[in-house]
This record gives C-alpha cells, structure tokens and sequence, in this order.
C-alpha cells in the first residue's frame, strides 16, 4: 500500500503539470467508486481551477476554486497516472481528467478499489479531514504530540503509528523501519515508552520518511510514481522484507511476527529493539514485554 513517502512523490509529479490549469472536462467517473451522485460529480468538476495540490498523510487534496476539494486516497492498489489521452484506457480505470491546453490527461485507476475519491466543500472537508478524524502529517511529527498520542494508551507502539487519527501517512514499512532505527520494541505499550524513546521515534520517523521520499518511495509489489517509474528505497530498508537476513547492526536474524499488532506483519530484530524491555511471557512472539 503507498504510504507518506510513495503518496508525496506522486503530488511532487502531478504538481507542475496540473496547479494553475483548469478542468476542461471529467471525461469518466466511475460510480463504483464517486460517493455520490456521478452525473452530478462530472458536472462540478468541469471549468474548475485546480489551485494547489496538498497531501496530508496518505491522502491528496486537489484544492479548486470554489473551496472545494477533490481529495484521493490511493488504498491498496489505487494509482494516478498522467497519460496522452489517445492511450488505451485500460480496466479499473475509474477516472479522468481533461485540463483545458492538455495532451495529457490524469486517469485514477484502481483494481481493488480500496481507494476513495471525494468531492468535498469547505464545511465537509472539516468534518471528513479535521484533527479528529486525521492526526498531523508524520513528517513534520513533533515529539509533544506523539507523547500525547502515547501517555495514556495501553496499545503498542506500532498500532499507535499506524493509526491515522495520531498521525497521518505512517503504514506497515515505515513504523517497522523507524520502530528499528529507535531501537523500540514494536509492542511496547505506548504508555511505557520514555521521554528519551518518544523524542528518538518522532526524529526517527521524521527521517525515515524523508530519506524515502529522496529515493521516490518503496517499491515493494506495483507502486509506481504519476510517470510511471518504481521507488527505489526498498533496497534500503533496514527490517521490512529482510525476515531471516542479518540485522545491519547486531547481525542477529531480523524477525517477521504477526502477532505484534494483529493482523499486520511485524519486522524487527530481537536484540537491537529489546532494549531496557524483556518478554514476559514464554509466547516467541515477544508481543507481551514489561519493563526489566
Ligand atoms: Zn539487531
């Protein structure tokens, strides 16, 4: 799934060719996947100026003239391509955008539909997008916050980053990689964590994301950018996807657990991310820990 870094290099492509330019016409939305009426949906979106691109977390914020928003959230498999608009149309495509002067067009094409694409005025965008239904950017995350996230909260520190209501942009590879680069153990309940590791995992993940927007983002099944070209920070991850390979600091095999947080795969090393914490239980999960 893109995460921060995948989503930001996708609004970095579409920014120079589409802010400023205006919509001539929406040439296809699919109903599959427009909550609303998409008839109505069509009809707003033509003439309109797209007056900046913004993201925050993983979702993108076409801001256009008349407060409203056309906001995109790329799920699983969603991808917004820039294509000349005589290309072949291929299946799952559930959008398209004309701007006036343009040869090209912006498709949305989404196989699993897990996306979400949203037109929304000034009043519902608070509703959908304010600070309680999503938290700050992660990359600009700041260590007051994260301990706010974190001081009365029994759940491990890894589903607190993931949750998107705390900050937003944070998946599955990137709380492994900067969980590792703090040398926190990913189910350490969030109350537990000290002043020290809290202040280490804000800049952690502050510089995780920053160093794999520098390299486009991770490529990992079929992410690629708005002009078609794969990240390439997935070489560089330290755990994610390197289960049963050294650890780069200890050398101690790096660890694939789904027991951690439920249902998602946890990548750590046993050693480095232990810490002051050991298990308690006999479980080799290491998903229940206590202070030493
Ligand atoms: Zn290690």
């Amino acid at each position: 799934m893109p995460e921060l870094p995948e989503v930001e290099t996708v609004v970095r492509g579409l920014r120079p060719l589409f802010v400023g330019q205006t919509i001539a016409r929406c040439a296809h939305a699919s109903p599959l996947m427009i909550d609303a009426d998409s008839r109505n949906f069509v009809k707003q979106l033509s003439g309109r100026k797209c007056l900046r691109i913004d993201r925050q977390g993983k979702w993108i914020f076409c801001r256009l003239d008349g407060d409203d928003t056309l906001a995109i959230h790329l799920g699983m498999t969603g991808r917004l391509s820039v294509e000349p608009f005589d290309r072949e149309i291929l299946p799952h495509t559930h959008l398209r955008l004309c701007f006036t002067g343009e040869k090209n067009e912006l498709r949305f094409r989404d196989p699993r539909r897990f996306g979400e694409i949203l037109l929304v005025n000034g009043e519902s965008f608070e509703e959908r997008f304010g600070p309680n239904r999503l938290g700050p950017d992660a990359l600009s995350i700041k260590a007051s916050h994260l301990s706010a996230c974190m001081e009365s909260t029994t759940r491990a520190v890894k589903a607190v980053l993931l949750d998107q209501r705390s900050l937003a942009g944070v998946g599955n590879i990137y709380a492994d990689e900067a969980l590792y680069e703090a040398r926190i153990h990913p189910g350490q309940p969030g109350r537990e964590l000290t002043k020290d590791e809290i202040q280490r995992l804000a800049t952690t993940v502050r510089a995780v994301l920053k160093r794999a927007i520098q390299s486009g983002g991770s490529t990992i099944r079929d992410y690629v950018d708005a002009s078609g070209e794969p990240g390439s920070f997935q070489n560089k991850h330290r755990v994610y996807g390197r289960e049963g390979k050294p650890c780069k600091r200890c050398r101690s095999p790096i660890e694939l657990d789904r027991s951690i947080v439920s249902g998602r795969s946890t990548h750590w090393c046993r050693v480095c991310q232990m810490n002051s914490y050991q298990e308690t239980s006999d479980s080799h999960s290491g998903s229940r820990v206590t202070k030493a």
